[in-house]
């Protein structure tokens, strides 16, 4: 909801001396003698991702001109086709989409109405993978359950009703589990379709979409996430002792599977090659808002970091590598065929950095790896501290990256930003690019290039 400014000239310079002469400021140990060959490229890498509003701008190409990205939609493969062009344009090397086929699911018309005690809209999202009703919806009694607990307690009475899971936000791990279990859990009991306050923390009446999956052997019932305001309307409505009716219509239904691609593009490394370094993101998004933050501005920036090392002549010792995972959101097919497809390559993958928690402002990394490989980057980050990107947190990786460092072993990273708007706009039709400013996406692209950049060039392979 911020206005976007456009400050960058002010500041620029100030970030790039403060990043080179805040080198040994906040590790917390003297810095390493091989930092200091580092100190120029970074500074350089700082500037030019501070110089301009590159990122931002491809930001809003993308999803201004392709729309929202779910797997199996026209938007998706369009927006494969043009970053494999562009990046190839960018000089990008190896530029290629490896095929994965998708869940192809589609959401189609879709209402949601308290019928009684009174005519009331609910704004309502489906559920990501959720089948759909008869033509003619369904209508039924609706009961409201603030968890699993009362859910089971209230057993076969809940037989050819509506469950509402009114459920407050607690963050996201605690709360989602209503989302993606919560379907197959009602229908346990006889239930004939689920409401689900949304998984986010409360915006302006928008409802999150988001995956559920159903348990094998329990019938697959439709559901829908509504927002905040209505289930705390259906919620007081039940307290005060009446009784809930629900009309819900849904035409959503899973088609056959089709096919799309990661996007990869890199610079080779000049000696170890074979060596990799990954910046991950998904370029697939909800089909509500564009995915401009979740994940359309990640791939921006990790494409950005890689783009700007080779605009700078800078090719690092080991092979730096852009990956856009497809179809993280419904299925996750894109990570688990990247690490099929890579399995030989696992190995030789040196780290692997996943950005998806929004392009906000920087504050450093979340690393998962060995002792000697924290130190290392905890070093590296310190080159950011002129941004104010230098933390290191104390776990790190990402949905996208997760089968192959799992299968590989590999060092993992993700992106920490400022996410206080994270999760009110996230898989929201309030997911655009009005909600990110410039500066921030900027300062993303360079703490990615500084971190890619350095540890695909150290002397010796990270966490060795
Ligand atoms: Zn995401």
């Amino acid at each position: 909801m911020r206005h976007v400014r456009w400050r960058f000239p002010l500041v620029m310079t100030a970030f790039v001396v403060g990043a080179v002469a805040a080198g040994s400021g906040q590790a917390s140990s003297p810095a390493p003698a091989w930092l200091d060959a580092y100190r120029e490229p970074a500074s350089r890498l700082i500037g030019a991702a501070l110089a301009d509003t590159a990122a931002w701008a491809r930001l809003a190409e993308l999803t201004d001109t392709f729309g929202h990205r779910l797997s199996g939609s026209k938007g998706l493969e369009d927006a494969i086709e043009w970053a494999l062009g562009e990046m190839s344009r960018d000089g990008l090397e190896n530029v290629r989409g490896e095929k994965v086929m998708v869940p192809h699911w589609v959401r189609g018309r879709e209402r949601a109405d308290l019928v009684s005690p009174a005519p009331h809209p609910l704004a309502m999202l489906g559920l990501g993978n959720s089948v759909g009703t008869p033509p003619d919806g369904i209508e039924a009694e609706a009961v409201v359950v603030g968890g699993f607990d009362e859910l089971d307690a209230l057993g076969t009475s809940l037989k050819g009703k509506i469950v509402v899971y009114n459920v407050p936000w607690a963050g996201y791990g605690p709360t989602v589990q209503y989302r993606s279990s919560g379907a197959s859990r009602a229908a346990a009991h006889g239930a004939v379709g689920v409401l689900l306050r949304s998984v986010g923390q409360p915006g302006l009446r928008t409802p999150h979409t988001g995956a559920l999956s159903y348990a094998p052997g329990q019938p697959k019932i439709p559901a829908a996430a509504i927002a905040h305001e209505d289930a705390d309307r259906l919620q007081r409505l039940q307290d005060r002792g009446h009784t809930l009716v629900v009309r819900l219509v849904m035409e959503a239904r899973m088609l056959p599977d089709a096919e799309s691609a990661n996007v990869i593009g890199e610079i080779v490394g000049r000696e170890r090659p074979e060596e990799v370094v990954v910046l991950g993101c998904h370029l697939d998004s909800w089909d509500v808002g564009t995915g401009a933050t979740d994940d359309g501005g990640g791939c921006i920036a990790s494409w950005e970091a890689v783009r700007l090392m080779k605009k700078l002549g800078l090719r690092p010792r080991r092979t730096i590598r852009a990956v856009l995972f497809t179809n993280e959101e419904n299925g996750l097919r894109g990570g688990l065929a990247y690490r099929d497809q890579h399995k030989a390559e696992l190995a030789n993958h040196v780290l692997m950095i996943e950005t998806d928690g929004g392009v906000f402002r920087p504050l450093g990394f979340g690393f998962s790896g060995n002792d000697a490989a924290r130190a290392t980057v905890k070093a590296v980050a310190s080159l950011l501290s002129g941004i104010g990107a230098s933390r290191i947190g104390p776990a790190g990786g990402g949905a996208d990256i997760g089968p192959s460092v799992q299968a590989g072993k590999v060092p993992a990273m993700s992106l920490d930003v400022d996410g206080a708007l994270y999760f009110t706009i996230h898989h929201t039709e309030a997911d655009t690019i009005d909600k990110i400013e410039p500066t921030d996406i900027a300062r993303c692209v360079a703490a990615l290039a500084v971190m890619g950049y350095v540890v695909a060039d150290l002397p010796a392979r990270l966490g060795q």
